[in-house]
């Protein structure tokens, strides 16, 4: 499965969620950790970081 868990308490001690782009196609995804795999396009970590968000 390619799914992100997504622990909402006590992950890493924080609380950070990124901004992450796809590289190839440019696909934006929301989440503390870096996908592994594109939705949109089917690439394998394809995706860079844009932005952190608090
Ligand atoms: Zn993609």
């Amino acid at each position: 499965m390619d799914y992100n868990i997504d622990i909402f308490s006590n992950y890493n001690g924080g609380d950070t969620m990124a901004i992450w782009k796809c590289a190839n196609c440019g696909a934006i995804r929301e989440g503390r950790c870096k996908p592994r795999k594109c939705a949109e396009c089917g690439a394998s970590d394809s995706f860079k970081k844009e932005e952190e968000k608090k």
